[in-house]
């Protein structure tokens, strides 16, 4: 894909910290703070399943290379297993179970009848072709086989991976099936082509849901949107698609960091023009429209909004005094360590937290999935309308909650969540 740029994931290896370990610290305050039994804090803490592939692929040279694979699945109380699949050479077991169970928590916030679930491949897509990334792709699924389905294990897009990688999953997952019952898994795979079943307004809905809620943010705060500059960190599927949506409300977009880059202009960047240069070039490097800055000038660049979209753990006893922000809303999954946390909180930067904030991507998965199921095909207008109605009760759910505990929101976002699934485990009891 991006063979001519090389990318910092070398440089950001060494920095690998356990993700699961944030995820605990994150759920055993909440826990402590509502009382949780110990009962289910024994339930929540555990995966249902792990599930790891390695398998064989034919370069394009001949030569074989094996891979690995991962599929987690955290918890289906609430209804089958649901997230993405990502393609990263840090994907891991512990980070893929980071983030399968921040997907049960956002599943129950958000009020939607899933469970979580998450999975990748440890490979950097950038050193591999397109036909070759295909094969990667078909043969992951042909290895997870039955462990995925439309009403067991659903999947969607993460990091590195799109609405073409999802068409290749459902192809494959369908070649396994009987001829029959092809038709009622469709909805096996979410994020696909809007042509192959795919739901129009899916591919903006992550990033239309984090600036949805930083809209509610600004209600809440009585701050003038108008006026706002924002710094976006990641210009994929979530940083791009934020960035270009806070644009209509005439807030200004002031500095990007890539993987590839880092660029400032005080006058105001065009997300448009960005993302348009971004699909030629692969990154934000060399934009001609804006001076190159480092990374550390990056964050700590003045500005109202933060909208980290890339990577986990970016905010953190190192860069959390940088940032001179009044919000950070997490675009991505985990961008805040506990200690960033701490910090950021300290210094009376306000956080609309990831299992929050970027809960527009599953919510519209969801509606894919139900339009998949009824054989039907909403209109744009209609996707919009009922992410902003879900995400929005959702917001006032974690403000009322933050309020009510005394505590910051991501807090408040675990309680909402682990409430919901108490209700469900006291109501149903343990088999046998
Ligand atoms: P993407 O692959 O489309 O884009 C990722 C972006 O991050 C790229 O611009 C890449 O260059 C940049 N990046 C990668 N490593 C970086 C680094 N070390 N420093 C700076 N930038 C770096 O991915 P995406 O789908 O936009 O996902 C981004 C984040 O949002 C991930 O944390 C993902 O889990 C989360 N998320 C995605 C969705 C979705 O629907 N795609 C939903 C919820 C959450």
């Amino acid at each position: 894909m991006l063979k001519s740029l090389e990318p910092k994931i070398i440089q950001k290896m060494d920095q690998k910290k356990s993700l699961y370990a944030n995820v605990v610290k994150q759920f055993k305050k909440a826990a402590d703070l509502m009382n949780l039994d110990d009962d289910l804090r024994k339930i929540f803490i555990k995966t249902d399943n792990e599930i790891v592939v390695n398998f064989p692929v034919k370069m394009d040279d001949g030569q074989i290379e094996i891979f690995t694979g991962y599929r987690v699945q955290h918890n289906n109380a609430l209804g089958p297993y649901k997230g993405g699949i990502r393609y990263h050479p840090l994907v891991d077991i512990d980070e893929v179970r980071a983030l399968a169970s921040w997907m049960t928590w956002k599943s129950a916030i958000t009020d939607i009848p899933f469970g979580g679930a998450k999975g990748g491949i440890q490979f950097d897509p950038s050193k591999y072709t397109i036909n070759e990334i295909e094969r990667i792709t078909r043969r992951f699924t042909f290895a997870i086989g039955n462990n995925i389905g439309p009403e067991y294990d659903i999947l969607a897009p993460d990091m590195n991976t799109n609405s073409q990688i999802m068409a290749w999953i459902l192809d494959t997952y369908l070649s396994t099936i009987p001829p029959q019952e092809r038709y009622r898994c469709i909805p096996v795979v979410t994020g696909k082509p809007v042509e192959s079943g795919g739901s129009l307004g899916r591919d903006k809905a992550t990033g239309q849901g984090v600036v949805f809620v930083i809209e509610e943010w600004a209600k809440e705060n009585n701050f003038d949107l108008s006026s706002a500059t924002y710094i976006v960190q990641g210009y994929g599927n979530v940083g791009s698609w934020a960035a270009r949506q806070l644009k209509s409300y005439g807030s200004k977009l002031i500095a990007v960091e890539d993987n590839f880059g880092t660029i400032f202009n005080p006058k105001g960047i065009d997300p448009d023009v960005l993302t348009n240069y971004v699909r030629e070039k692969g990154s934000i490097r060399n934009y001609i429209d804006a001076e190159t800055i480092d990374c550390k000038t990056f964050l700590s660049t003045k500005a109202d909004i933060f909208i980290p979209a890339a990577l986990e753990n970016q905010i953190n006893v190192e860069t959390a005094p940088l940032l001179n922000v009044k919000l950070v809303a997490e675009g991505a999954n985990g961008p805040t360590d506990p200690e960033g946390d701490i910090i950021l909180q300290n210094r009376k930067i306000d956080i609309i937290p990831d299992i929050l904030c970027n809960s527009g991507g599953v919510i519209v998965s969801y509606f894919e999935w139900l339009q998949n199921k009824r054989s039907e095909s909403w209109e744009l207008e209609e996707v919009d309308c009922k992410l902003r109605k879900k995400i929005n009760n959702a917001y006032k759910r974690v403000s009322d909650t933050a309020k009510e505990y005394k505590t910051d929101r991501r807090t408040a976002a675990y309680i909402v969540a682990l409430s919901r699934l108490k209700i469900v485990y006291r109501e149903r009891g343990i088999f046998p």
